[in-house]
């Protein structure tokens, strides 16, 4: 097994022993790819969503909220092109019966020849030392240049075949780069086939065409049928957002690699409506603005890059995406789409309304381009999730699990621990919990050693475990222990807002944004 499937493993346990995430309906054996999120993963889920609807609606005074119903009117997908166009080409093995989307066995193939050319620059960084000149190694090097022609070749006749929606292109190139099946190592391969990813259910007990309806396979277009809605209750001026997070469902054809990719998810997109002709400006403050929210974490900064599109999705000029190092590797986690306009242009076609904004300033009205920033919560959860675990090496020999979650993500904020059950300990461990709970999530403890203790809150990421002890009752202070460094300190118990305070609270994130 490779190391970073037994990363991912490794994480996946910890996540269900530590209440993070479970398996759903596990009595049943699971369903595949759903998952259930624990008394620590939905705290953490709802410290990340609260992060990003504040960094959206409190600090841009342009972007108000909108909570949308799952279930919209049939036409909508018709208008937004998810009835015509929301397909992924999926292609079978013959011998292992493994199923795999076209578009990415050709994209993890391409990875490969990156791969090569990454080993080859870090062979020559090595050969040359500091008189290497990274950018004509990379101009010259036939190595290099070899395997990028390949990239270039590979990447060229996919965009062709994907536009063009020509499946056979698609299926020949797969053959022409002799791709084989991880499972089975053959190229045995069926045709390409096109596999449409909405879930249609039936509204109400008549059955038959009209009454089909979707479970909604992204949240936007529950923004764009309520832009007149919003912009007039609201009364926004353009350039204005509306931000949404929310359920949304898709059949994936392959759906694994944990919460990374799974059939029902939560998203949080803004929708931002500008001006036409305004909208790369837009484009590119936004892309700034979201790998400056991503970064103010303090995650690895090496975690994050961004990738430009190959093909544009049918309604966008633009699109890029912020890509994390996850376990596997790296991928996508967030998009930044400039959507044109579309989505409210098609809206308008197929309702028959107007769907456009009147500037008083120029006296003209138009329909309005949209700039989209859309990231899965569940995504984001994996990301902090498996940049903060790590198994650490102690100085007396001894390991420890440790979740180092960004102490403003973090579900417990503080545990207070009485050294022992008794002389009044306890007491006085509630009483400084009721100080503090209305301000922070507190959790008391008061099984096993402090040392286990400690091992407990390490792993479900505290950042601050407070010990009371004898001395507490006659000088009112306590240990405060720092989950990162382990560091212990006597401080006043009158401190203890202020000091915890300091490092848990979202305003210290916000602020840096
Ligand atoms: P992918 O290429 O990985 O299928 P996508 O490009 O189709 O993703 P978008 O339509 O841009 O994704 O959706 C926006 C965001 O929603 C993604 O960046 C991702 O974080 C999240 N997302 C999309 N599909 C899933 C899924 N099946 N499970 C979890 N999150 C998802």
């Amino acid at each position: 097994m490779s190391t970073n499937e037994d990363k991912l493993k490794t994480l996946i346990g910890h996540a269900k022993e530590y209440g993070y995430v479970f398996p759903s309906s596990e009595i049943y054996d699971g369903l595949s790819a759903t998952y259930d999120y624990g008394p620590y993963g939905v705290e953490l889920k709802n410290n990340i969503r609260r992060y990003w609807w504040e960094a959206m609606t409190k600090l841009n005074g342009n972007i108000v909220g909108l909570d949308a119903a799952i279930f919209m009117h049939p036409t909508t997908w018709k208008a937004s092109g998810h009835v015509d166009a929301f397909n992924d080409p999926l292609i079978d093995n013959k011998d292992s019966k493994k199923r795999y989307r076209a578009d990415v066995l050709l994209e993890e193939h391409i990875a490969k020849y990156a791969d090569k050319i990454e080993k080859e620059v870090e062979k020559g960084r090595k050969k040359f030392g500091e008189a290497f000149d990274e950018a004509q190694f990379r101009a010259t090097n036939p190595n290099v240049k070899r395997a990028q022609e390949r990239i270039d070749a590979v990447e060229g006749r996919m965009k062709a075949a994907l536009e063009a929606n020509d499946l056979v292109a698609l299926r020949q190139l797969i053959l022409d780069e002799e791709i084989k099946c991880p499972i089975s190592g053959t190229a045995n391969w069926t045709e390409v086939r096109q596999f449409n990813l909405m879930f249609a259910t039936e509204l109400g007990s008549v059955s038959g065409e009209s009454s089909t309806i979707y479970l909604r396979p992204e949240t936007a277009q529950g923004i764009f049928v309520n832009f007149l809605n919003v912009q007039k209750s609201a009364r926004m001026k353009i350039p204005f957002g509306i931000a949404q997070t929310g359920k949304a469902f898709r059949n994936e054809i392959v759906a694994r690699q944990f919460i990374f990719r799974m059939r029902e998810f939560e998203q949080m997109e803004m929708q931002f409506f500008v001006k036409p002709g305004t909208e790369m400006e837009w484009y590119n403050t936004w892309k700034e603005k979201r790998i400056a929210w991503h970064k103010a974490l303090g995650l690895p900064a090496e975690n994050y890059r961004f990738h430009d599109h190959i093909k544009l999705a049918h309604y966008a000029n633009a699109a890029c995406d912020i890509e994390f190092k996850f376990p596997m590797g790296f991928k996508e986690l967030e998009g930044i789409h400039s959507r044109t306009d579309f989505d409210l242009g098609n809206h308008e076609k197929y309702s028959g309304k107007k769907l456009r904004y009147f500037d008083t300033e120029t006296n003209e009205s138009y329909v309005p381009y949209v700039v989209e920033t859309s990231i899965g919560l569940d995504r984001m959860f994996l990301a902090v999730l498996s940049a903060a675990f790590q198994v650490e090496q102690l100085p007396n020999g001894e390991t420890r699990d440790v979740l180092r979650i960004p102490a403003p993500l973090a579900p417990v904020k503080v545990a207070v621990l009485p050294l022992v059950k008794k002389d009044g300990l306890p007491e006085k461990a509630r009483a400084i919990i009721d100080t503090l709970k209305l301000d922070h999530n507190c959790q008391y403890d008061d099984k096993d050693s402090i040392g286990k203790r400690y091992r407990r809150q390490d792993a479900i990421g505290t950042p601050y475990c407070i010990t009371v002890d004898h001395e507490t009752l006659t000088t009112d202070t306590v240990t405060i222990r720092e989950r990162d460094s382990m560091a212990q300190e006597r401080v006043a118990i009158s401190e203890l807002p202020r000091i915890v305070g300091e490092k848990v609270d979202l305003r210290g994130l916000l602020r840096k944004l």
